[in-house]
């Protein structure tokens, strides 16, 4: 059975869906597989299964106690109609990159390729390990994450969902998703600060033993939605196979050939799948990873000192406006040689002073990782020279890493086949996209700006953005950072 142990302590060892459930474990510590299970299906296999099957064959190898049904409904419930394509993840080759189009889910973000399964995985691991609390979802977002676990969550029994996102730091488009979410068991709040600031105050509610004392007398207990949640990591692996499957199938690679994937990156939690599956055996050579101006990772790759202590910067690519990369703890982990305790110093350090700056050694294994980032200005362009030269448009986070994909290919004339993970449509973005293709497009409303999108994209109005056009404001609450507990327990009604 595949056990699941803390980055911050070698001691705590859990199930996989125990730590479905908990989230985080103690002491801040992510949980991580004690080791990467190797692919034991062949590509020749491989390339003829649907997505649905392909994700059974890689998730049972993390997600070992759960069983076959269990497993497989978890799947079915997850990848259903609320993709707008049967290929769920559709690989489309634009000139010298295939993006990996994982957008097609119900809130139009990659977050629902992991966020529509993450309900049915804690919903069936709270069964198994007879869990009789409500479990309440906590969860910070820089935009896109918030809205996908509020469509996962929504009217799911025994589960009440609490989204904190900066109120100034999402894009328009996003903030309405939100603010429109139905269902009783949803609360949004916009804090007066940033992502960072969003995620620290959650984390926070989640190691204190006095609010989780309340918690509990009041037939509550926490979970947690974020990226840190082994649920959403495991699921997110799936694509990455399925895409390499895709380009043996069509004849566009070989068996075995290497390819390249670029991820634009925030949180750290979608690259680490990526990594996850190349440990698997998955033929990938470099992890690129893409950052906008907030580059600390671009800055830790180069020269192995990561460091928060910056200016934050708003972008217009804002789901990856993170200074505090939670993920990279996982291959900080795994770097130091699985060594709890070496992490424990590193994570010590940042909490302390901002910062903290690895060995020779272990930035001798980040090999196969190349960062670097896209300014505003050559996110902007690169939108505009696709959709010109190619008629295909991109969403900013996408844009960004076709922006550092291009600066690699220049410093390395490295001409290995590429995946772009594509991780939002452009229509969550419309405002900075048709901004990117012609500054006229600026002094128009917001949904006007979605009609002029669909007639130069030719991609027909996604249902996600329809819905809200007249949606009605029903979330309306705004907090500082220091009063996020509070609002919690007002929601929860407990004190
Ligand atoms: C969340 C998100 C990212 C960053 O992904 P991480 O897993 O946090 O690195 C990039 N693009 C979009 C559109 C996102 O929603």
């Amino acid at each position: 059975m595949m056990l699941y142990v803390s980055t911050r302590n070698a001691d705590e060892k859990v199930t996989a869906s125990q730590a479905v459930l908990k989230g985080l474990a103690e002491e801040g510590g992510l949980f991580v597989p004690e080791q990467i299970p190797a692919l034991d299906v062949p590509m020749d296999k491989l390339k003829d299964m649907t997505y649905q099957e392909m994700a059974y064959e890689v998730m049972k190898l993390f997600l070992t106690d759960y069983t076959e049904e269990e497993l497989k409904a978890c799947i079915r419930n997850a990848y259903d109609e609320k993709f707008d394509t049967s290929e769920i993840a559709p690989l489309v080759k634009v000139k010298d990159a295939y993006h990996l189009e994982l957008f097609h889910g119900a809130t139009i973000a990659f977050k629902d390729m992991a966020l529509s399964i993450l309900p049915h995985l804690l919903i069936t691991a709270a069964r198994k390990n007879e869990v009789k609390n409500d479990i309440v979802i906590l969860t910070a977002t820089s935009g896109d994450t918030g809205k996908a676990a509020l469509a996962g969550f929504a009217e799911v029994k025994g589960t009440k969902i609490i989204v904190f996102y900066p109120k100034d730091g999402v894009s328009p488009i996003q903030q309405k998703q939100m603010v429109t979410q139905k269902g009783d068991n949803t609360f949004v709040v916009g804090i007066n600060g940033n992502f960072d600031q969003a995620q620290t105050g959650v984390k926070q509610m989640f190691s204190d033993p006095a609010l989780a004392s309340l918690m509990k007398a009041n037939g509550y207990q926490f979970s947690s939605a974020n990226s840190i949640n082994i649920g959403r990591l495991v699921p997110q692996i799936v694509y990455y196979v399925y895409a390499y499957a895709q380009m043996v199938k069509s004849g566009d690679i070989q068996g075995g050939e290497k390819i390249n994937v670029v991820v634009p990156t925030g949180n750290f939690g979608n690259i680490l799948a990526a990594f996850y599956a190349k440990n698997m055996g998955l033929p990938i050579g470099k992890l690129i990873c893409a950052s906008n101006e907030n580059k600390v990772l671009y800055d830790f790759f180069t020269t192995g000192t990561y460091n928060k202590n910056r200016e934050f910067i708003l972008t217009s690519s804002p789901s990856m406006d993170i200074l505090i990369s939670s993920n990279l703890e996982r291959l900080i982990y795994r770097i130091a040689g699985n060594s709890a305790q070496k992490n424990q110093e590193l994570m010590k350090s940042l909490q302390e002073t901002g910062a903290y700056t690895i060995t020779e050694e272990m930035k001798e294994q980040l090999a196969s990782f190349y960062g670097n980032y896209a300014s505003e200005e050559e996110t902007a362009a690169v939108i505009r020279e696709v959709y010109q030269n190619d008629g295909y448009i991109m969403d900013t986070h996408t844009a960004v890493a076709a922006a550092v994909y291009k600066k690699y290919r220049n410093e390395t004339k490295d001409g290995a086949k590429t995946v772009i993970a594509s991780t939002a449509s452009p229509y969550k973005f419309t405002r900075s996209v048709m901004k990117a293709i012609d500054d006229k497009y600026d002094k128009k409303p917001d949904f006007e700006l979605v009609d002029e999108l669909e007639a130069l994209s030719k991609v027909k109005v996604p249902k996600a953005v329809e819905e809200i056009r007249t949606a009605p404001v029903i979330h309306k609450t705004v907090c500082e950072v220091d009063e996020m507990q509070s609002v919690v327990k007002e929601f929860l009604k407990i004190k």
